[in-house]
């Protein structure tokens, strides 16, 4: 059966994402990556992305406002309405039309939703880098520069491959990258 094989594939795909992961990253991945090979649960896991809270500064206060002042949030909302109903006609075309069974039309419905989300994220990640635009353009570089590696030094370092499957927030390497032209990893102190 053709779904069995996709999620199998699915699966695999995962697993070698987790091991690419934990050889880059030279993290444990824990309960949560064996979690996030299963399917379906995998779309529900939550993903830890810092250490411990950013602390808050003048930065993010101004990317905060920048992202309100560019209607961040309800673009973003609008866009999740959008795959919402996508998803909501895939799910009643595979029930009616295909007559599938309830188990086999949520199992497409999750397949057909990877792709989909991995584009929302680079939806959210291009939202992050107009806030953080809008911030460095207010305070400048060197306030921008501090305030990434405050940011680096609490957040949990991941692949940016593994961060656009995952995360809805781009990593402070490619961040720092976009603003400053210079990659500020996360676990670098701010020393430096
Ligand atoms: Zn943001």
């Amino acid at each position: 059966m053709i779904l069995v094989a996709v999620l199998v594939i699915e699966v695999m795909a995962r697993l070698a994402l987790e091991i690419r992961e934990r050889r880059l990253s030279q993290l444990r991945g824990g309960v949560f990556a064996v979690l996030r090979l299963i399917p379906l649960v995998n779309d529900i896991v939550p993903l830890p992305e810092n250490r411990r809270e950013p602390t808050e500064n003048e930065f993010v206060r101004k990317h905060e406002e920048g992202h309100s002042e560019l209607r961040h949030g309800i673009l973003r909302n609008l866009a999740k309405v959008a795959l919402l109903l996508l998803a909501v006609w895939l799910f009643a075309f595979l029930l009616a039309s295909r007559g599938m069974s309830l188990v086999e039309a949520v199992l497409w419905l999750h397949l057909a939703a990877i792709p989909f989300r991995t584009v929302f994220h680079l939806y959210c990640w291009h939202q992050e880098y107009e806030a953080d635009r809008y911030a460095f353009e207010k305070l400048g570089k060197k306030v921008a520069k501090a305030a990434m590696r405050d940011l680096a030094v609490s957040e949990i370092p991941y692949t940016k491959l593994f961060a656009v499957i995952y995360r809805e927030h781009p990593t402070v390497a490619i961040r720092s990258q976009k603003i400053l032209n210079k990659e500020i990893k996360a676990g670098q102190g701010r020393a430096a």
